[in-house]
């Protein structure tokens, strides 16, 4: 009787098991366990994924939109961005948001110790990045950038992944690229290359601006051609990608869709566009910001009155979201979960 017992209890575990492994499996492919061994690299240092908490994705504390040829440290007043930009970071800190991640890349107006110091006086895990932006017609792109090779650039990326950016011991949290409309030029395919082989360096995520479908597929398809993993690819700008095949394309290759336009007047229009995505299935490739922003270098004060507010999302879109009956969980996975993921520093390879 006793060895039935056991027989019989061995057999309930077993099926147990097994559920819980299906369970696991079918939630989300690419969930990876929370573990303190999974990092976020913040301006401030590496800090455990499950710390970096409510995160806004995709913003700009300054922006030089003057050109690679012209952009320059003598152009702005690293006090005067500090103390105009405090505000806004600390808005965002009161809202219970913790996490904050500058989109701003170099020879368009990076400033890794603004954002050091930033972090300091608000406490929120600030993540910077490496990279080049293509989009703009190449007007953002160093010199170097055209005749060095995609290895060449990967090296450079690497170099302030390992030392350090611009002379100081911050690092960057993410790769942020950037391509033109369309299909990919060479240098913007160059580019993208250049962020799988530094990927494949660091474990960095790369976050790619896109803005339509053409070009973000051709992104996806030069990415994988690497042998990344498209889990480590954040397709910026996703939102306006009209096509939801597209972008559900994107996602279920792995591909993590930034829905990051969110501003007051398309509360409806991303409403929308976020249930269409969470009934799809992909509420797990799903991240959401404003790209707002931001300290206008070369203007006075760095026209001040023009700065979009980091708030619109914790104000108006969760009590939107909130009213059509999505729930604080799906809430919690959006905002906190797929961002930490999103942001673990890891090699993912296909
Ligand atoms: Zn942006």
């Amino acid at each position: 009787m006793k060895k039935l017992i056991l027989t019989l209890f061995c057999l309930l575990a077993i099926i147990f098991c097994t559920a819980q492994v299906t369970a696991v499996n079918d939630d989300v492919n690419m969930a990876e366990p929370r573990s303190e061994e999974n990092i976020i690299m913040t301006v401030r240092g590496p800090i455990p994924a499950s710390a970096f908490g409510k995160a806004l994705v995709h913003e700009h504390v300054m922006c030089d939109f003057s050109g690679a040829a012209k952009t320059s440290e003598l152009r702005y007043n690293t006090d005067d961005v500090v103390k105009t930009m405090l505000p806004f970071l600390q808005a965002v800190k009161q809202r219970g948001f913790t996490g904050f991640v500058d989109c701003t890349p170099a020879w368009l107006g990076r400033d890794a110790e603004v954002l050091f110091r930033l972090a300091g006086l608000t406490d929120l895990h600030i993540l910077t990045n490496t990279g080049y932006y293509g989009a703009g017609n190449d007007k953002f792109l160093p010199s170097h950038a055209f005749t060095e090779s995609a290895d060449q650039l990967a090296a450079r990326w690497v170099r302030e992944w390992e030392q350090g950016i611009d002379g100081t011991a911050i690092k960057p949290g993410f790769i942020k690229i950037s391509v033109d409309k369309g299909p990919l030029s060479q240098i913007d395919r160059k580019i993208v290359r250049a962020a799988a082989k530094t990927h494949l360096q660091t474990g960095l995520t790369i976050v790619c601006h896109t803005g339509e479908a053409q070009a973000a597929l051709g992104v996806l398809k030069n990415v994988r051609s690497q042998g990344v993993h498209p889990s480590a690819l954040i397709i910026v700008h996703a939102d306006a990608i009209a096509d939801p095949a597209v972008r559900f394309q994107l996602a279920k290759a792995g591909a993590w869709l930034e829905y990051d336009g969110v501003k007051a007047e398309s509360i409806e229009t991303h409403v929308k566009l976020i249930r269409e995505t969470l009934r799809a299935g992909f509420g797990h490739r799903l991240l959401l910001s404003h790209d707002a922003g931001w300290y206008r270098v070369g203007e006075p004060g760095g026209a001040r009155a023009k700065i979009r507010s980091y708030t619109t999302i914790s104000d108006q879109l969760i009590p939107a979201l909130k009213r059509t009956g999505i729930s604080e969980a799906v809430l919690e996975k959006l905002l906190v979960d797929n961002p930490a993921q999103a942001f673990t520093v890891r090699l993912r390879k296909r």
